[in-house]
C-alpha cells in the first residue's frame, strides 16, 4: 500500500492524502490552502476564479490522476473528514463521478455555509452517508469512520484497513470540547487493533498555546462576562461551531439572559436538531431569532418562515439591552446598527486570535471603543493542545507517526521516537 500526502506535510491548510492499494485508490480530504508559499493568507476567491489548468500548474490542485481529469481512471472515493474549507474547499472541482463519503452532519454544515457564506454545497448525487463506528468497504479497503470533537459539527477520523495494514487519519480533533467521550470511544475502538501508520494533525506544535482551557471553562468565563456586562453582550463566532453555540446558549441561560441568534445560527440548529442534543431556536427555549439586514435582503422565504414565530426586532433588543446576549456579525455594524454600535456593548470574540490584525477587526475594535464598550477574546481552540496530542499518540501506539496539518513537523521528533516525515507529493510505501 502506498500513502501520499499531497499537501499538509509542512503547513496548516489544503490537507489532501491519497492511499493506493493493488486495486483501490482513496483520497482523504481535498482542502484549499490557507496560506501561500510566503505564509501570507491565501486568496481563495482569486484562486478559484482561475481555470483548473492554472490551478494545477500553480499546485493549488493536487496531482492525483483521474481526480480532476478524464484521461485516467478516477479514484474510487473521497473520504471527507469535515466541512472546513482547508479540508473540503476543492471538492467541487473534482470529477462528479467520484463519490464522497462523509457524515450527514458534514453535508448539513456545507449546506448552511452554501446558503449563508457563499461556499459550495455537497453535491447530493455524490454524497454517500457514513456513520461513526460503522465500517464499510471501498474496493479492497475497509473504512471505519470515527467521530471526533472539533470546532465544526460532524467531524471524523478515518481508520483504513487493507493489504494487512492499518492506517489511522486523525482529521482535525481536540480533547477539550463539549464531548470528550468521543476520543474515548475512538480509542476503545482501536483497543484490539495494531495501527501501522498514524497520520495526526499538529496544529498547536510550535504555538505558545501548549495547554489551554476547555469549552466548559470557557462557558464559566462567559457566564461571568455576561453577568458583569453593563449593557448588550454581542458574540461573534462561526455559526458552524455548534459547541460554541451551545456554550453561549448555556452561558446566557445561567446569566439569566435571552440568547438572540441570527438566521444562519438558527438554520444550523434547525438542520441538526434531530440528530444532536442542541436547543431548538425558539422562544420557549430562551432563544429569539434576529433577521439581519443582509439576510432580509436575500428573501430566503423558506428559511425565514421557519423562525417567524420566534423573531425579535432590533428595537426590542436595544430597548432592554441587559436582557440579551446577541449573535453578532461584523457586517451588522453598517447594515443594522447604521455605523453606531449600542452604547457600552461588550463584544465577545470567538475566532482564532490571528485574525485580529486584519483591517476589518481592527476597525471593529475602534467602533467598540467609540461607544465605551469592550472587546474581549472569549475563545478556545478547535485543535488538540500539545499535551493532548501527545497522550493521543501514545494511546494509539502506532508503529509510525506521520505529521500533517502543522507548520512544525520536526517538533514531532521531540515527543515521539517513531516519526516518519513525508514531503508533499512523494509516495511512502506502507509495506
Ligand atoms: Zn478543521
Amino acid at each position: 500500500m502506498k500513502l501520499t500526502i499531497h499537501r499538509g506535510t509542512k503547513e496548516i491548510g489544503g490537507s489532501c492524502v491519497e492511499l493506493t492499494t493493488a486495486t483501490t485508490r482513496l483520497v482523504l480530504d481535498l482542502g484549499l490552502p490557507l496560506v501561500d508559499a510566503n505564509r501570507e493568507p491565501f486568496d481563495s476567491r482569486a484562486a478559484l476564479a482561475k481555470p483548473i489548468a492554472t490551478l494545477q500548474a500553480e499546485k493549488v490542485v493536487p496531482a492525483i490522476p483521474g481526480l480532476f481529469d478524464a484521461d485516467h481512471p478516477a479514484p474510487d472515493g473521497i473520504l471527507l473528514s469535515h466541512a472546513h474549507l482547508d479540508h473540503a474547499g476543492l471538492l467541487h472541482l473534482s470529477r462528479p463521478t467520484v463519490p464522497i463519503f462523509t457524515t450527514s452532519g458534514t453535508s448539513k454544515m456545507m449546506l448552511a455555509a452554501a446558503v449563508f457564506a457563499a461556499q459550495k454545497q455537497l453535491d447530493r448525487t455524490r454524497f454517500r452517508e457514513v456513520v461513526s463506528q460503522q465500517p464499510f468497504q471501498i474496493g479492497d479497503c475497509q473504512v471505519t469512520p470515527l467521530a471526533v470533537d472539533h470546532s465544526i459539527f460532524g467531524s471524523l477520523a478515518f481508520l483504513i484497513e487493507a493489504e494487512g495494514k492499518t492506517i489511522l487519519y486523525s482529521g482535525d480533533f481536540r480533547n477539550h470540547g463539549r464531548k470528550p467521550g468521543m476520543i474515548r470511544d475512538l480509542l476503545n475502538h482501536l483497543k484490539a487493533k495494531t495501527v501501522d501508520v498514524l497520520i495526526v494533525e499538529g496544529t498547536h506544535f510550535g504555538s505558545e498555546k501548549e495547554q489551554g482551557h476547555t469549552e466548559y471553562q470557557l462557558e464559566d468565563r462567559i457566564v461571568e462576562l455576561v453577568q458583569s456586562a453593563p449593557a448588550l453582550v454581542m458574540a461573534t463566532f462561526s455559526a458552524l461551531d455548534v459547541d460554541r453555540i451551545v456554550t453561549l446558549y448555556k452561558a446566557a441561560q445561567k446569566a439569566g439572559r435571552v440568547f438572540v441568534v441570527d438566521a444562519y445560527t438558527a438554520f444550523v440548529l434547525y438542520l441538526i436538531g434531530r440528530q444532536a442534543k442542541v436547543p431548538r431556536p425558539s422562544k420557549d427555549m430562551g432563544i429569539r431569532v434576529f433577521f439581519n439586514h443582509l439576510f432580509e435582503r436575500r428573501k430566503l422565504d423558506n428559511i425565514r418562515e421557519k423562525f417567524l414565530a420566534d423573531r425579535i426586532e432590533l428595537a426590542e433588543v436595544l430597548a432592554d439591552p441587559t436582557k440579551y446576549v446577541m449573535v453578532f456579525r461584523p457586517t451588522m455594524v453598517e447594515f443594522d446598527f447604521k455605523s453606531q454600535l449600542p452604547s457600552r456593548c461588550r463584544v465577545l470574540y470567538g475566532y482564532w486570535p490571528g485574525y485580529l490584525n486584519k483591517p476589518d477587526w481592527v476597525e471593529l475594535q475602534k467602533q467598540v471603543a467609540l461607544v465605551e464598550g469592550d472587546f474581549i477574546r472569549a475563545h478556545v481552540s478547535g485543535h488538540a493542545y500539545v499535551a493532548d496530542i501527545i497522550s493521543f499518540v501514545n494511546s494509539v501506539n502506532a508503529r509510525t507517526v506521520i505529521p500533517i496539518h502543522t507548520f512544525e513537523p520536526q517538533m514531532y521528533q521531540d515527543h515521539f521516537p517513531n516519526v516518519t516525515r513525508l514531503s508533499d507529493g512523494i509516495p511512502f510505501d506502507v509495506g
